[in-house]
């Protein structure tokens, strides 16, 4: 009986042994089950740092945006103000406004922003006491005149009065500004608030950054992506440089025959031996339109163009020779004229005649009044 018990306990014996064996077996391989999950871990971390480490390298927190320094021509701000203030006179309580027009000059952190021009709302456009919606087809086709002028002119901004007191946008403003920001291709542009400067508390200039100018209270607002496309409020530098406005002989010539006008000024303007300059003597007693000069780039000539007031009538021209005036008389000026020749070949023809050795005898005196003109 006693050899029963202890068989049965070496038996037990036996069993808790394999028992104790199996679970440090079981044991074990969790251990290294769970030691290779660790060390794949740290391996994958080793693997990460340098990545992690690369991304902050490689991923550089965005340059801080920097506003561009906004200009504004004084004749702009001039013109607006007496504008504005015709448009108060004749219609009072309800919102005028007009485009601004400008450039950008350079790029990057010295960026300017310089308005120095101003197009009209539009005889369409739509006022009322809250708003005005401007023409913008019309402003387009304005915009595309003064292109002719300067190639680099764009839709840079609008402004608008506010009849009370509010002297920054509205939130109609800010709906239909942003819209126009972020459609243009500067993505990036000014707006401008006039209210009456008797309509805020003190009436006078106490806003160190607003433009006080005939009555009026001008503030000016920077939208783009240099201001996560919200207003920011500047102080702009009135610049004397001179307002981008068509001259009267040019208006006169696009109303006369627009697509001819507009290819004459584009030829007139790419002539690389001349550059080309208006010349605004409206003012002057006997002659009563502007008139083109172009001054000879190799050569110490000039060219002056007076476009007659008859639309069918040849233009005046005369030849600065170094102070030797002469008033150019060739056929197709005297006898061959038609509208349908354009001020381009009245420059190639003078050129050509200034390359023919200035023909003796071809030269007449010029008239008096233009000698006088140009000698002042
Ligand atoms: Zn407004």
């Amino acid at each position: 009986m006693a050899e029963i018990f202890v068989l049965i306990g070496i038996v037990l014996l036996f069993i808790a042994t394999a028992c104790v064996i199996a679970y440090v077996a079981l044991a074990c391989r969790e251990l290294v089950r769970v030691c290779a999950m660790l060390s794949v871990q740290v391996a994958s971390l080793k693997r990460m740092r340098p990545l992690s480490r690369k991304r902050r390298g490689r991923v550089e927190a965005p340059a801080k945006a920097v506003m561009p320094v906004v200009q504004v021509c004084d004749a702009v701000i001039r013109n607006l103000a007496e504008e504005i203030n015709r448009a108060r006179a004749l219609e009072p309580g309800v919102e005028h406004g007009f485009a601004l027009v400008g450039r950008i000059d350079g790029d990057g952190e010295g960026r300017r922003i310089v308005v120095n021009g101003l197009i009209a709302a539009g005889a369409k456009a739509r006022k009322s006491s809250g708003h005005v919606t401007f023409d913008r087809d019309f402003q387009q086709r304005e915009l595309e005149k003064l292109q002719l002028l300067d190639g680099r002119a764009s839709h840079i901004g609008d402004a608008h009065l506010h009849p009370g007191a509010m002297d920054r946008c509205s939130n109609g403003d800010r709906e239909t500004d942003r819209k126009n920001v972020l459609a243009s291709h500067t993505k990036e542009m000014v707006f401008c608030i006039i209210t009456a400067a008797a309509e805020h508390r003190w009436g006078a200039s106490t806003d160190m950054s607003s433009i006080y100018v005939d009555g009026l209270k001008l503030d000016i607002f920077y939208l783009g992506s240099a201001s996560n496309f919200e207003y920011s409020k500047v102080s702009v530098q009135c610049i004397a440089e001179p307002m981008l406005a068509l001259p009267a002989m040019l208006e006169e010539m696009l109303s006369r025959r627009p697509e001819q006008a507009r290819l004459d000024w584009l030829a007139l303007r790419s002539l690389k031996d001349f550059s080309l300059r208006v010349l605004d003597i409206s003012e002057h007693p006997r002659i009563s339109s502007p008139c083109i000069e172009l001054t000879h780039q190799s050569e110490p000539w000039k060219l002056i163009i007076m476009p007659s007031e008859l639309s069918d009538s040849p233009p005046v021209v005369l030849v600065d020779d170094g102070g030797d005036v002469r008033q150019l008389h060739d056929d197709f000026l005297a006898e061959k004229w038609t509208p349908h020749i354009w001020l381009t070949e009245i420059a190639f023809t003078a050129a050509e005649w200034m390359a023919s050795g200035r023909r003796a005898g071809a030269h007449a005196p010029a008239p008096s009044s233009e000698l006088a003109l140009l000698r002042r």
